[in-house]
């Protein structure tokens, strides 16, 4: 039998982006840089986790904020500075569009695991799941959006019904809605869930490909996160 091979989410995004990103930072071992927005989205996701977790009001989502604050990333102390009250005022709004659109959290940074087959396991772990009032269940991955505060773009749902699917293995419970909560705003764009039978076939379709290391597909390296590091920049697809 042959080892145990796991993907994830971030790891499906990778490769799909580019098959060199995913080899870059999994197989390679490269650590793709901190910068202002992920730093700043780590912060608020922490102070999130404890506003559930806690069942914190304004005063205690401000004080963990603080207290999870996470300073390495940025380019200059002023631009940290800057950042620190824009996570502040995002702490206030989401406090603010909770109160008034109050819902039963279920559970926050919920783990799930699911064996496909014999070789592959898929793992993952949702920012948030609601219970609805037929208990079922509502799957939420919280989106900073800072720069698409005007214009939220559609995204794809692949990382959604990964976790939907991940969840209702795991609890046996019907999921109903698919989430995407964008903090700047905030605003929900909320998705009825339907299983996708050929999701899974996919899935290892592609988890067979980066075992085997199928490496020809390029991404657009002008928005990559690795463009500055990345060594395949120059390789010609299927040159490697
Ligand atoms: S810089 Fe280009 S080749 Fe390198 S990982 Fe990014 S998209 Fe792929």
């Amino acid at each position: 039998m042959k080892e145990l091979f796991e993907i994830n989410y971030s790891k499906i995004n990778a490769y799909n982006f580019c098959h060199y990103l995913y080899k870059f930072i999994y197989l390679d071992g490269n650590y793709v840089k901190h910068n202002w927005k992920t730093s700043l989205g780590i912060s608020i996701h922490k102070c999130l986790v404890d506003y559930a977790n806690k069942k914190l009001e304004l005063k205690g989502l401000l004080e963990s904020f603080e207290e999870n604050w996470n300073n390495s990333g940025f380019d200059t102390p002023q631009q940290m500075m800057e950042c620190y009250e824009i996570g502040v005022e995002l702490i206030k709004k989401f406090y603010e569009f909770e109160k008034k659109n109050p819902s039963n959290i279920f559970s926050v940074d919920d783990f799930f695991e699911v064996f496909l087959d014999d070789e592959i396991v898929l793992k993952g772990t949702v920012d948030r799941v609601d219970i609805l009032d037929d208990d079922s269940l509502e799957v939420i991955d919280y989106k900073l959006a800072i720069e698409e505060k005007n214009c939220i773009p559609h995204r794809n749902e692949l990382q959604l019904m990964i976790y939907a699917f991940g969840i209702s293995k795991k609890y046996l419970k019907k999921v109903s809605y698919i989430t995407y909560y964008y903090i700047t705003g905030p605003k929900k764009q909320r998705m009825e869930y339907n299983e996708d039978f050929s999701l899974i076939d996919n899935l290892k379709d592609m988890a067979i490909k980066m075992r085997n290391m199928e490496f020809y597909k390029r991404g657009k390296c002008e928005i990559c996160l690795a463009k500055e590091f990345c060594r395949y920049r120059e390789v010609k697809n299927g040159d490697i």
